[in-house]
């Protein structure tokens, strides 16, 4: 590994986030961890948050430290107790290191040429995944999480997502391919016809009464339209990669 690599970073000025482009050190490489050459980083709605200082009190942010929690590289060192992960494997990573303590958002991330992460936190991409893919696998799991968290989601239900941001369109996604029924808001009209283009309800376009009376075939003061029976959210549970010699 380098010794030093040129990092988007954030410090703490005068009480205020201040985002900077330097080389950096890279931290020093424990047993339990990697060495990674990024091919992407994505710049979340909480790299905002931490540049405009909004972030709650709650996330102890160690300054200065790099931005970077979704991300994806190649894996250019391992540590001496990790078997699972080899030097040349594409990796990606999600944030959580325990408690609050977040890679990339209260501590160094992935917004480096290279950079030293836990490898308990990565995952290797599956061949055939690009890396620019991979590198938006964590907030796509953000969001499966969350809809798991509710208990999922089925055609019997409608789904309202106020913004199409990432994280909107991908619980588009998700729902969709759930077979739920989608009404969409947001102020790009870009986005919305993407939504529109995987079956979403768009009411800038007419009203929800409208689209649906238009979806189903049935006037607004009929009686609601037969609900398909119910399709489980495909769900696979994670494959813990990280193991120690
Ligand atoms: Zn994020």
């Amino acid at each position: 590994m380098t010794a030093s690599a040129l990092t988007l970073a954030v410090d703490a000025v005068g009480g205020q986030a201040s985002p900077f482009l330097a080389h950096r050190p890279v931290a020093s490489m424990g047993p339990r961890d990697l060495g990674v050459r990024l091919a992407f980083v994505g710049i979340c709605g909480t790299d905002a948050e931490i540049l405009h200082n909004s972030l709650p009190s709650t996330f102890a942010i160690h300054y200065p430290h790099s931005l970077g929690h979704e991300w994806s590289g190649m894996v250019e060192a391992v540590g001496s107790a990790v078997c699972s992960i080899a030097v040349g494997d594409r990796v990606l990573g999600h944030g959580h290191l325990g408690g609050n303590d977040w890679f990339g958002v209260t501590h160094d991330g992935a917004a480096a040429e290279v950079f030293t992460v836990p490898a308990a936190v990565c995952f290797p991409v599956p061949a055939g995944t690009s890396l620019l893919t991979a590198a938006v696998i964590e907030p796509f799991a953000c969001v499966l999480e969350a809809i798991t968290t509710i208990g999922g989601v089925s055609a019997a239900n409608t789904v309202h997502i106020y913004g199409l941001g990432a994280i909107g369109l991908t619980v588009l996604l998700l729902c969709r391919n759930a077979g739920t029924s989608v009404v969409v808001f947001g102020p790009s009209a870009l986005r919305r016809e993407r939504a529109r283009a995987v079956g979403a309800f768009d009411p800038s376009t007419g009203s929800v009464c409208d689209l649906t009376a238009d979806a189903t075939g049935r006037m607004c003061s009929s009686r609601p339209p037969d609900i398909p029976a119910p399709r489980p959210m495909p769900w696979r549970a994670p494959t813990t990669v990280a193991g120690w010699c």
